[in-house]
C-alpha cells in the first residue's frame, strides 16, 4: 500500500527562496577580487539570482545546457549557482589550478555553452583561446568599470543584469534533474566529471548539519575556504542559507595572514578547508599568540589532518572535526562530531578519537572488502577497500563508460580507492589511498601514520611519506620534509622520535629535505609529484 502524501521535486533555488524569506537578515559576505567587501542579503540575492536567469535565458541558455564557471569564491559564483540550477542548466565548476590540457579537455567534454569568469582568468581563457569551441561566450564577472582590456569577446556579468526582470518563473522538473558538474582533478588519466542532480544537493545539504556538527547555527558566520568551483565548496552554498548562516566568502586570499584579518573582521565562527590551508592560518594565530575573535570551529578535509595541527587547535580553544569524502559523494561522507560519551573523555582519548575520519552520515553506506571482494567485518580493526552507496553518490561517470566500469562493482556500489576499516560504531579511519600506501616485503605501511609520527618532532614544519621502489622488499617508506627551523635533524634522530609508534622496519629509510611541498590542484599535498620528483632514487 502506498502512503498518500504528497510529492514535491526538490529543487535547489527552494533553498535560496526559504533563505530570503526566513533568514532575509543573512547573506554573503565577500572579499573581491575587485579589492573590497561587498555585501549582500539572501533576499538580494534572490532579485539578481532571478535576473541572472533571464540573462541565461536570453543568451539562450536552456534546460540541461552546461554553464561553465572559473572563478573564486564570491557572491556572483553563488549566483550561477542557483540561477543556472534554478533554470533547469547544469552549472559546471572549473578548477583553474589544473593544467591547459585538462581544462580544454573539461571544457570540450561538459560541451559548456557559456563560461563565466572572474577577472584572475582573463590571461588563462586567453591562452586557451585558440583551442576552445566555436560558439562559447564568454561573462567576465564584474562590473563596467573594472572590464578590462581582452581578446575575448565578453559580455560584463552586472551590465548582463541590469535591466531585467527580478522575477523568474522558476520552472518545475523532475527532482534527479542534473544540476551541477565537477571534475575530480585526476591524478592519472583524464578528468571524470561527476554530474550531481537536484535531489543529490538537497539531500546532502539537509544530510550534512543533521550530524550535530557545531558548525551550524542560526545567526553566526561560516567561511567555506574550501573552494566552489571544486565540489560544491563541501555544499556550504546550500547548507549555509538552509541553516540561516551567512557565507563569508574569501575571494583569491587564501594566505594565513589574510584568512585571520577576514576571519576577525567579519567574525567568522565556523571554517572549512583542506590540511594546507589550516597550516598557514596556524602560523599566523601563532605569531599573534592568539586565535580571530569570534572563531570556535573548525572543519578539515580532503587530506588526513595532522594530530598536531588538532591538537594546536583545540588547545586554543577551537573545536576541530574532520570529515571525509569525496567528489564523487557530493562530497561528505563523515564528519568527525564527538558522540556524546567521548564529550567528557580525557584529552588524549578525545585527540585520538579526532584522529579518525569520523561516522558515517544518515544516507551514507559503507563496505570494506579484501582483494577477492569478500566483505570484511566492521570490528574497527580489518582494513580494505572501502565502497560507498547512497542518495548523494554517483551511479557513474558523466559520459564516461569506460570510467564508470571501473569503480562501481557487481552490487552497485562505488569503490573510493582509499583503504580503511570501520569499526561498529561506523566511526571510519582512513589508513590510506590504495595508491599511497608503502608495500614492504609483502606487508602495508600507512603513510598517513607515519607522517603524524613524523610531524609531531618540532623540527619538522610539513612532511610527506612516499614509497621508493627496493629491490628486496618492493618498495620502502621514504620521509620527504620541510624544515620547521634552521634545525635539520638527521635521519637517526627522526627515526628515535618516531620509533614509540612503529616496528623498525615500518620506519622511513631516509629523510630528504624540501623547500616545500608541492600541492595538487584542490591545495592537496601531491604525493605523485612527489614520487615522479624521486623517481630515479638511489637507496642510500
Ligand atoms: P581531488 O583530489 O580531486 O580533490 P577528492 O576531493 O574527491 O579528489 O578527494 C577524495 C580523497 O581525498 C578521498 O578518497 C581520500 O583519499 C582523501 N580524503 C578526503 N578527506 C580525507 C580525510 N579526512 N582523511 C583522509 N583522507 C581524506
Amino acid at each position: 500500500m502506498q502512503g498518500q502524501m504528497m510529492h514535491r521535486d526538490l529543487r535547489i533555488i527552494d533553498i535560496l527562496t526559504h533563505a530570503a524569506e526566513a533568514h532575509g537578515d543573512q547573506g554573503i559576505v565577500s572579499a573581491r577580487v575587485e579589492g573590497d567587501i561587498h555585501r549582500q542579503s539572501y533576499g538580494e540575492t534572490l532579485a539578481r539570482v532571478g535576473r541572472l536567469a533571464n540573462a541565461l535565458e536570453g543568451l539562450g541558455v536552456g534546460r540541461g545546457d552546461r554553464v561553465g564557471t572559473l572563478a573564486w569564491n564570491g557572491y556572483r559564483h553563488f549566483e550561477l549557482y542557483y540561477g543556472v540550477a534554478g533554470m533547469g542548466a547544469v552549472c559546471h565548476t572549473i578548477n583553474p589550478r589544473l593544467s591547459q590540457e585538462q581544462l580544454l579537455y573539461i571544457i570540450q567534454h561538459a560541451g559548456d555553452r557559456v563560461l563565466f569568469l572572474d577577472l584572475t582568468f582573463v590571461p588563462l581563457v586567453e591562452a586557451l583561446l585558440p583551442d576552445l569551441p566555436d560558439g562559447l561566450r564568454f561573462v567576465l564577472m564584474t562590473d563596467r568599470a573594472h572590464m578590462p582590456e581582452t581578446v575575448l569577446d565578453a559580455l560584463c556579468y552586472e551590465e548582463l543584469l541590469e535591466g531585467q526582470p527580478e522575477s523568474h518563473d522558476w520552472p518545475e522538473f523532475p527532482e534527479e534533474t542534473a544540476s551541477g558538474l565537477c571534475y575530480t582533478s585526476g591524478t592519472t588519466g583524464n578528468p571524470k566529471g561527476a554530474l550531481y542532480s537536484h535531489r543529490s544537493t538537497l539531500l546532502h545539504a539537509m544530510q550534512v548539519p543533521i550530524c550535530q556538527t557545531s558548525s551550524f547555527r542560526a545567526g553566526q558566520r561560516i567561511l567555506p575556504v574550501v573552494p566552489l568551483f571544486h565540489v560544491n565548496a563541501w555544499g556550504l552554498p546550500y547548507t549555509a542559507p538552509l541553516t540561516g548562516m551567512t557565507l563569508v566568502m574569501p575571494g583569491p586570499h587564501l594566505d594565513g595572514p589574510s584568512l585571520f584579518r577576514l576571519m576577525e573582521a567579519e567574525r567568522v565562527w565556523s571554517a572549512w578547508g583542506v590540511p594546507t590551508v589550516w597550516a598557514g592560518l596556524l602560523e599566523e594565530i601563532r605569531a599573534q599568540d592568539r586565535v580571530p575573535e569570534g572563531f570556535g570551529d573548525l572543519v578539515v578535509g580532503g587530506s588526513a589532518a595532522p594530530k598536531v595541527m588538532i591538537e594546536a587547535y583545540e588547545a586554543r580553544g577551537v573545536n576541530v572535526a574532520q570529515a571525509w569524502g569525496m567528489t564523487e559523494m557530493s562530497p561528505i561522507g563523515t564528519h568527525g562530531i564527538l558522540p556524546s560519551a567521548l564529550e567528557g573523555a580525557p584529552e588524549p582519548e578525545r585527540i585520538a578519537a579526532k584522529c579518525c575520519a569520523g561516522r558515517r552520515l544518515f544516507g551514507v553506506e559503507f563496505k570494506i572488502v579484501d582483494d577477492d571482494c569478500t566483505r570484511m567485518p566492521h570490528d574497527g580493526v580489518a582494513s580494505g577497500e572501502l565502497y560507498v552507496r547512497g542518495n548523494t553518490v554517483i551511479s557513474g561517470y558523466f559520459e564516461n563508460a569506460e570510467a564508470t566500469a571501473a569503480a562501481m562493482d557487481a552490487e552497485g556500489w562505488f569503490g573510493t580507492g582509499d583503504v580503511a576499516s570501520v569499526s561498529p560504531e561506523g566511526r571510519l579511519v582512513i589508513r590510506d589511498r590504495a595508491k599511497d600506501l608503502v608495500k614492504s616485503g609483502g606487508e602495508w605501511i600507512s603513510s598517513i601514520d607515519l607522517e603524524n609520527a613524523a610531524l609531531s618532532h618540532s623540527a619538522i614544519a610539513a612532511c610527506a611519506v612516499i614509497a621508493v621502489p627496493h629491490p628486496k622488499w618492493d618498495e620502502r617508506p621514504v620521509l620527504v620534509a620541510v624544515a620547521a627551523g634552521e634545525l635539520l635533524p638527521d635521519l637517526a634522530e627522526v627515526r628515535a622520535h618516531m620509533a614509540v609508534h612503529f616496528a623498525d622496519w615500518q620506519l622511513p629509510d631516509d629523510l630528504l629535505w624540501i623547500e616545500a611541498l608541492p600541492l595538487t590542484a584542490t591545495g592537496k599535498v601531491s604525493k605523485l609529484t612527489l614520487r615522479e620528483q624521486f623517481s630515479d632514487y638511489v637507496h642510500p
